[in-house]
């Protein structure tokens, strides 16, 4: 069977590690980390969400300030208040917890949080510092994923590396930081050709798909790591993934599952990036490296 790569407990540690950062920034230097989450209408999965930040937040020792605004809430007064975050020097980090509702342009207000307190690594010039491998924050689900294959033992420079789904948040800065990594990256997508052809080549399989278990075993080159970041609910409320784990997990090497794999890392690294936006300029000899542990 192959290796499982439980993101329960490198998300738990990474965790802990982050709670000694903090606490010790709090006692050497009298340094406080606060996030800012803003929700924008009750959404219950967003609120499932926001909670879960809030949570890791407190169990970290990092401030949280929230605002809930009705789902009427305009552009404008969405965007006064991240322009007031901004400025707001005890603030470090802002969160805007997405999908926001269909009259607020998204684009528009992830451009207006400052890109040294964007935290979700959103902003175009994160973007755009992560593709020329400059210092930036890194979108946190990708940023896990690199965490899970490190802290797993699993190499990635030399490796081929194939990744189904060409999203903003999960695709692209996937290859991205893969390609960082020194692996060969292929990005697939809906129009790809001969799909199955092209993931048999991976040592490294990313599904980002958003398809419950459509990655089954043709898909999967012997021996091959395969990481799962899909996360579908099914009528009986059980959780799968991308992959159809039962099928895939005897020819694969290694594995996530869901839950339990790349789901707990991606608030993990929301954590390291509300961590790192915090020390930036502040302590000497840091920076704000938005990177890897
Ligand atoms: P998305 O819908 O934005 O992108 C899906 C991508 O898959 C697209 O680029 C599309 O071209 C590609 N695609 C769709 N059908 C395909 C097909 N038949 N063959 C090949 N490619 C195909 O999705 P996303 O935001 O990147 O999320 C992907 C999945 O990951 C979803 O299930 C989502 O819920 C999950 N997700 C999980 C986390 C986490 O924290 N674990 C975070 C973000 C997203």
């Amino acid at each position: 069977m192959p290796q499982v790569i439980d993101g329960k407990v490198i998300s738990a540690c990474i965790k802990e590690e982050l709670k000694e950062r903090v606490a010790v920034l709090k006692e050497t230097r009298g340094m406080s980390v606060c996030l800012a989450v803003i929700q924008v209408g009750k959404d219950p999965a967003s609120t499932v969400y926001v909670g879960n930040k809030k949570k890791a937040c407190a169990y970290i020792g990092i401030d949280s300030l929230s605002y809930e605004l009705p789902v009427e809430t305009t552009q404008e007064e969405l965007m006064r208040l991240i322009e007031e975050l901004n400025h707001k020097e005890e603030v470090n980090g802002i969160l805007v917890q997405l999908p926001l509702p269909d009259h607020i342009d998204e684009n528009a207000v992830i451009r207006s949080i400052d890109p040294k307190k964007d935290v979700d690594g959103f902003h175009p010039q994160n973007v755009g510092a992560l593709c020329i491998g400059q210092p930036g924050f890194v979108s946190c689900t990708p940023a896990g994923i690199i965490e899970l294959l490190k802290r797993s033992g699993i190499e990635i420079a030399g490796k081929e590396c194939v990744i189904i789904g060409r999203s903003n948040i999960v695709g692209k800065p996937m290859a991205l930081l893969l390609l960082r990594e020194n692996g060969t990256v292929t990005v697939t997508h809906s129009r790809t050709r001969n799909l199955k052809e092209v993931t048999r080549r991976a040592d490294i399989l990313v599904a980002a798909v958003g398809r419950p278990k459509m990655i089954t075993r043709e898909y999967v080159k012997e021996g091959a790591v395969v990481i799962d970041v899909g996360i579908h609910r099914n009528e009986a409320g059980k959780l799968c993934g991308d992959v159809d784990y039962e099928d895939v997990a005897p020819v694969c090497g290694a594995i996530t599952p869901v839950p339990g794999g790349v789901g707990p890392m991606t608030i993990a690294m929301l954590m390291y990036n509300c961590v790192e936006a915090g020390i930036a300029g502040k302590v000497p000899g840091t920076d704000r490296k938005g990177n890897c542990l």
